[in-house]
């Protein structure tokens, strides 16, 4: 039987470390961290991500403003709010729920965020400080891997890591986080020659595609530690799953993160601690 790496919990925990920290703010520095969030359009998924961080900030403590825009904006009226965002002292972190309408130009939107108030860590000035390995803001999904797998008490260095998956927000970042952590890191993708061969090898399996259920029971290897990233629909069923096939996997390794209710949750999570961390560097320059 494997371990069920909870993230839920572990979020759970963390927002409330979050919580009590936050709550000396006003008292020490005069305000609690403010994020805003910009949503344009109406897409159900992006609707329901914005809603979980507002909620996620409420349960921290921080200040959160969702700016909605038709997604008739020009991207002139987008790059004129976030304009504005960087110059307000009061606002500590900016982001800009992707993805956006095809004629607005997102690495253009992205870059034009300041890197310090850019919590999403997906600026051009973040991504090259993660790779030169200075200080700067990480990025959400992959951070929330990387303390799912220590709190679970996995050892990361010197392990066979494989990450499915190359996205510059989810694959590429998580493998240079677990490169940090000294594990041996292979990166596939959709143009890897006999994936399984490949996955077969993983002590520790990062699966980040977005296909519903695509890794079989076969890809794996005996008592791996498995990080499911996907979220999709299941065809059949019509629920939330991952990239995944859990019910065939789960026999077979050690520990493995659920959909919904493991990495989901910590993306979340680091997005209000980004904010927090975002604050701070302000508050003690
Ligand atoms: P992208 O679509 O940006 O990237 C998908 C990656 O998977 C690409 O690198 C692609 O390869 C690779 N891929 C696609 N098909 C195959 C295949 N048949 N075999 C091997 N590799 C393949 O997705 P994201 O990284 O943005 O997201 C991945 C999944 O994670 C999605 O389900 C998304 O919803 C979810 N997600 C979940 C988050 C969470 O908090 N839980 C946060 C972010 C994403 P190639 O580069 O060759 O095209």
């Amino acid at each position: 039987m494997a371990t069920i790496i909870n993230g839920k919990e572990l979020a759970l925990s963390l927002k409330q470390e979050m919580a009590a920290n936050v709550a000396t703010f006003t008292e020490k520095y005069g305000r609690v961290p403010h994020l805003v969030v910009i949503l344009v359009g109406e897409d159900p998924g992006s609707v329901s991500y914005v809603t979980g961080k507002a909620k996620a900030s409420e349960e921290v403590g921080l200040k959160n403003t969702t700016i909605r825009k038709p997604d008739t904006i020009s991207e002139e009226e987008l790059l004129g709010i976030i304009d504005e965002l960087n110059n307000d002292d009061t606002v500590d972190g900016i982001l800009v729920q992707l993805p956006l309408p095809k004629h607005i130009d997102t690495d253009k939107v992205i870059a034009a965020i300041k890197a310090e108030k850019d919590v999403d860590g997906f600026h051009p000035m973040n991504v090259a400080n993660l790779w030169l390995k200075q200080p700067c803001t990480l990025p959400c999904t992959p951070k929330g891997i990387i303390k799912l797998l220590k709190r679970a008490g996995v050892e990361i260095a010197g392990k066979e890591v494989v990450v499915v998956g190359r996205s510059n927000i989810v694959g590429l970042p998580v493998s240079k986080l677990l490169l940090n952590e000294n594990a041996t890191v292979t990166i596939a993708h959709s143009r890897t020659r006999d994936l399984g061969e490949v996955t077969r090898r993983a002590d520790i399996l990062v699966v980040a595609i977005g296909r519903a259920k695509f890794i079989t029971a076969d890809m794996v290897k005996e008592g791996a530690v498995v990080i499911d990233v996907g979220v999709n629909r299941d065809p059949e069923s019509k629920k939330l799953c991952g990239d995944v096939d859990f019910a065939a996997i789960e026999p077979k390794v050690s520990a493995i993160t659920p959909v919904p209710g493991g990495v989901g949750p910590m993306t979340i999570t680091c997005l209000m601690e980004n904010t927090i961390e975002c604050f701070l560097r302000k508050m003690e320059r």
